[in-house]
């Protein structure tokens, strides 16, 4: 099949940096050719050209969580070598962005939409309203995000600004929001369609849920992967095709990062 996108790899500045909650950075990228032509869902691969650049070796992915004019946002949160290093950039700072990749998630006619974030996986969220709204599709939109705690909330003011909602937070202690995991707050009633970003188990629930209510749902699925285009192989999953039952494996960074539910073999 024909991409429609053409994939860019280019060294791109940071035009800014903040800090928005405890190890989360916002970072903005002068990146023109990845904004023009970035979805929500999709990911760039970041990294620090290898060899004689300093480590980390291999590019890390992380979702595209704005487009703004020819800014891409993205949202870091430093665990290991990689998203520290990330994480550290600050303003003329440059890295090596390739993308944008993946899949997307697909609107179509819902009317009723849930996303669900975990941590993180709040990223693509924060951008998909807008784009949705510039693109004429997808029609009301709740979004409900959880953390462990209220240090590891997203500047709820900064969520507001960027994509337009005002998020309902979770989180397990009660310290800021509903106390309680993020999949408490789950009401499919009238939902149409329902997305989902965050850690592996939160996806497993919401996946149990929307498949039981028989309401459609797109899995955007995190897996480590060393080159994002499909060659390394490190990022299988099984999956299943609904139609067929047939059993196999698909990668996350071009046949993923969203999936459909039911192809998610879990
Ligand atoms: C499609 C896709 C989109 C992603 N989008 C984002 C994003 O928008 N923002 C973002 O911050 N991350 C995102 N990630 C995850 C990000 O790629 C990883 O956090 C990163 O690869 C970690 O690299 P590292 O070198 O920092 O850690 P590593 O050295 O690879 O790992 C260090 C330790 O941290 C643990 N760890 C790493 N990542 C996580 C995590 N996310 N949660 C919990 N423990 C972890 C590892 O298991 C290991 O124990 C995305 C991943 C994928 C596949």
């Amino acid at each position: 099949m024909r991409r429609e996108q053409r994939i860019v790899r280019a060294w791109c500045e940071v035009q800014s940096a903040e800090r928005t909650a405890e190890r989360t950075r916002w970072l903005e990228f002068a990146a023109p050719e990845i904004a023009a032509q970035a979805a929500p869902g999709q990911f760039v691969m970041v990294g620090f050209g290898g060899r004689g650049w300093g480590s980390p070796f291999l590019p890390r992915p992380n979702s595209v969580a704005a487009v703004r004019g020819e800014r891409m946002g993205l949202l870091i949160r430093a665990f290991g070598e990689g998203s520290r290093r990330l994480a550290s950039l600050q303003s003329g700072d440059s890295a090596l962005l390739l993308g944008p990749l993946g899949s997307r998630y697909r609107l179509g006619d819902a009317r009723r939409i849930l996303c669900v974030a975990g941590g993180v996986g709040l990223a693509p969220f924060l951008f998909l309203p807008r784009w949705a709204q510039q693109k004429g599709c997808g029609g009301e939109i709740r979004l409900l995000y959880g953390e462990r705690d209220a240090r590891a909330v997203f500047d709820p003011s900064k969520i507001q600004e960027l994509c337009g909602l005002e998020a309902e937070i979770w989180t397990e202690d009660g310290s800021l929001g509903n106390r309680g995991r993020v999949t408490d707050g789950i009401d499919l009633d009238g939902v149409d369609l329902v997305l989902a970003c965050g850690p592996t188990p939160m996806l497993k629930l919401v996946r149990k849920q929307a498949l039981q209510a028989g309401v459609p749902c797109q899995l955007a699925v995190e897996e480590h992967m060393a080159c994002g285009v499909g060659t390394c192989i490190g990022c299988a999953i099984e999956t299943v095709d609904p139609d067929t039952g047939e059993q196999g494996y698909d990668l996350v960074c071009v046949d993923g990062p969203v999936f459909p539910a039911e192809r998610l073999r879990w």
